[in-house]
């Protein structure tokens, strides 16, 4: 093969202006050395950049006497697989960001660096505190650093002071001011997971023909494989059982979990049965640690890998399958940054690059999926029964607002306090979930139920305290806060809000013979504490858990009997097209808690609006009634995944942002979009952060809207930020 002789590569700068390749020639002497993904170090303007060769090729592009030269390459290997570079160009392109930015997702964790030319025990990492420091206007070398560390938030000591061309006195300056941070990188510690044992199970009927399916497909067309199997159904052994297959194939996996330190139940059966080749990324180990598990799976020393959401880029270089457990989560939507991805179709999209298998489990899909499931986009294997004929919990919904007018006062309804008090010296255990799904102020009649909605948009309107005003995110509807519910002219209007501790407060005053523990963002927050909680309670040192959302997913606790859910339909309330699939997926979620041991289980869920179809379907564990009904509505508002929803905010100085976004709907106007398909330009719901003024314009599409890869240009004090299927409007 004849050597190729210019490179094409994306600079590493997050700008917009450098967002496209340039070509460099290679020079003779790293011919045939220099690889797509290496990371190389080259000229530019008077610079000297790092940046990522993203395609090889003897076709000269640029004037012969503009060409420059790559300087060298960084890296022995390179850094990143060319079917990961292929995923950064399409992720770039779909979501209209910064090809240089979704290559960052592709290179080891937080450091972003290839590391491999530094020593194996520690390092110096550098982290940037104070990215806006005073500096002494001649102080060029820390500005040098300054400006290195603006795109890189932290790297190790030796890269940076050979980029920044000068020496480590620079570094002990800038520590001093407190605009850095000096701190070692050490390598090589155990991953700590408590491996359970692995009993061997002989895999229900339906078990055995979601496998089949999964198995078939992938040596077929390699659809996605839709598992939607009631909690308790066994979805987990069956990605085991698929994952056995593929390791004896000689392929990889990686298995996705909405967030890690939530499942670490999940993680030890993983564990169990593959022993030490599965890896659990984990964000709460060190750094190094993080990058020697990199290194590791990009050796092909390990074959399976669990971890969230970015896990989805492990670089293993043999992947034939990536499972996402619970795929409606909405942890898999990246919040972050210019690339707001969704998970699942980064999934579709590098399975569909390398041949590989998607897999995607849950109780409850997203509706999009399981639309998509319905339209042979997806296959479909059901779970319908829990496995060894254990009974669904039976769900009790109770109407808040009968119980306010019988005069009880208290958090807790008559029945679950019925249930409650028939755990008094029992061995059995409670969860009790408060659902607190985004602190969005709403205003709520506890009279009647009422909650002031848009008249538009069917979300509920949000309470503005510095305005004393409602608004609706979606829309420019607004009004003042009336005093009385329009509804039944009750005063007892309020803003819903109750905190975990309270309520085990109350609980321990009501109960006292019950010991709670309370898990929470609270309690949680030392490393560790969520797992040792969990621990706890397993043990049964405690009868009653506490907690938020962190309690409805995965825990697997066979002498819990009784769920109880405090303003279940808190989360219907949440100005978000999604509310009612999130308040649905919820409840089914904490139910399916209850009664997975041999005793049968039961839930009490206490709402004020207990006949939404949400709630009803959910007592009913009906995910089939309540997708027809919402995707009726769905089809009728133009929501997804009828048409695209794609939220395009500017913010900056207040007139520039303002124009740059009325400039931008303009443009989006003169390329085909109707005018009644946008909402905006208008201020955003919060108007203004940090001194910069915040413009949006919302576009509904039938597909992917090819004019939001060649916005027009802004003024640079302007940052756009375009999200597709945003999951909030604030
Ligand atoms: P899901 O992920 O669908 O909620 P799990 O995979 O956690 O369900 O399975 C629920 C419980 O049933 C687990 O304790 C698991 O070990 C057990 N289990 C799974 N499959 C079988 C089987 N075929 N026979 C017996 N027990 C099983
Ligand atoms: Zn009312
Ligand atoms: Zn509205």
């Amino acid at each position: 093969m004849k050597q190729k002789r210019y490179a094409g590569v994306i600079v590493d700068v997050r700008a917009e202006a450098v967002n496209r390749i340039f070509q460099y020639a290679i020079p003779e002497r790293y011919q045939g050395q220099i690889e797509i993904g290496h990371r190389v170090l080259v000229p530019f303007g008077r610079r000297k950049l790092e940046g990522y060769v993203v395609e090889l090729t003897n076709e000269l592009e640029v004037a012969e006497q503009k060409l420059k030269a790559i300087i060298k390459p960084l890296d022995l290997k390179p850094a990143i697989l060319p079917s990961l570079v292929e995923l950064a160009r399409w992720m770039a392109e779909t979501y209209a960001g910064l090809f240089s930015e979704a290559l960052q997702y592709m290179l080891p964790p937080a450091a972003r660096y290839g590391r491999e030319r530094v020593g194996v025990k520690t390092a110096q990492l550098v982290t940037l505190l104070d990215p806006n420091p005073a500096l002494r206007k001649n102080a060029w070398a820390q500005r040098r650093v300054l400006e290195i560390l603006q795109v890189r938030g932290e790297m190790l000591a030796a890269e940076l002071l050979a980029l920044a061309d000068t020496s480590s006195s620079t570094l002990r300056a800038l520590e001093k001011q407190g605009v850095i941070s000096l701190g070692e990188v050490r390598v090589e510690r155990k991953v700590e997971v408590d491996p359970v044992s692995d009993p061997a199970v002989v895999l229900t009927e339906q078990q055995r023909q979601a496998v089949d399916l999964i198995l078939e497909e992938m040596q077929g067309q390699g659809k996605p494989v839709l598992l939607h199997g009631v909690t308790g159904s066994g979805k987990t052994e069956v990605y085991l059982q698929v994952i056995g297959e593929v390791l004896r194939s000689g392929k990889q996996a990686i298995v996705l979990v909405p967030e890690i330190a939530l499942t670490p139940q999940i993680l030890n059966r993983f564990a169990a049965r593959f022993k030490d080749r599965v890896t659990v990324l984990h964000s709460a180990l060190s750094l190094g640690e993080r990058f020697d598990q990199w290194c590791k799976i990009r050796d092909g020393q390990v074959d399976v890998v669990v971890g969230a959401r970015s896990a989805v880029f492990a670089p293993l270089p043999r992947l034939g399958l990536i499972v996402l457990d619970e795929e409606h989560e909405r942890t898999y939507k990246q919040e972050d940054g210019s690339i707001r991805y969704q998970t699942r179709e980064v999934a579709i999209k590098r399975c569909a690059l390398v041949g590989g298998q998607v897999v995607l489990g849950s109780a409850t899909p997203a509706l999009e999926s399981y639309h998509k499931a319905l339209q042979s986009e997806y296959l479909l294997a059901e779970l319908p029964e829990r496995v060894e004929q254990r009974p669904l919990p039976k769900i009790e919904v109770v109407d808040m607002r009968e119980e306010f007018a019988q005069g009880n006062r208290s958090m807790f309804s008559q029945r679950l306090r019925e249930e409650l008090d028939a755990l008094v010296g029992t061995r059995r255990q409670a969860i009790i979930l408060l659902n607190r799904r985004g602190f969005a102020n709403f205003v709520l009649c506890r009279e009647c139920g009422e909650v002031l909605g848009c008249p538009n948009c069917q979300v509920s309107l949000t309470y503005h305290k510095g305005e004393n005003r409602l608004k609706c995110h979606y829309c420019l509807h607004q009004e003042a806060l009336p005093s009385k519910c329009p509804r039944c002219a009750s005063r007892y209007l309020r803003q819903f809000g109750v905190g975990t501790e309270q309520l085990e407060e109350a609980l321990g005053k009501e109960f006292p013979g019950l010991k709670t523990l309370r898990l929470d963002a609270d309690t949680t927050r030392r490393k560790g504490a969520h797992a040792a909680i969990l621990r706890q309670f397993a043990q049964g040192q405690a009868q009653v858990l506490i907690g938020t959302q962190m309690v409805a997913k995965g825990l697997d606790f066979p002498q819990v009997t009784l769920v109880g859910v405090l303003a279940a339909d808190l989360s219907l309330r949440f100005p978000d097209i999604r509310s009612s699939e999130r308040t649905f997926q919820l409840l089914t979620q904490v139910a399916g808690r209850s009664g997975r041991g041999e005793l049968p289980g039961t839930v009490v869920v206490q709402a004020y609006e207990p006949n939404h179809f949400a709630i009803e379907m959910a007592r009913s564990h009906d995910y089939l009634g309540f997708y027809r009904k919402e995707i009726g509505f769905r089809r009728s508002l133009g929501y997804p995944p009828f048409r695209q929803l794609v939220r395009i905010l500017c913010s900056g100085p207040k007139e520039k942002a303002e124009e740059a976004c009325r400039a931008i709907a303009a443009h989006l106007v003169q390329q085909g979009t109707a005018q009644r398909d946008l909402v905006g330009p208008f201020p955003a719901p919060v108007g203004r952060i940090q001194g910069r003024y915040r413009w949006q314009v919302l576009v509904k599409s039938d597909g992917p809207l090819q004019s939001l890869n060649a916005l027009p240009a802004v003024d640079g004090e302007v940052q756009v930020t375009i999200d597709l299927d945003p999951l909030h409007m604030l």
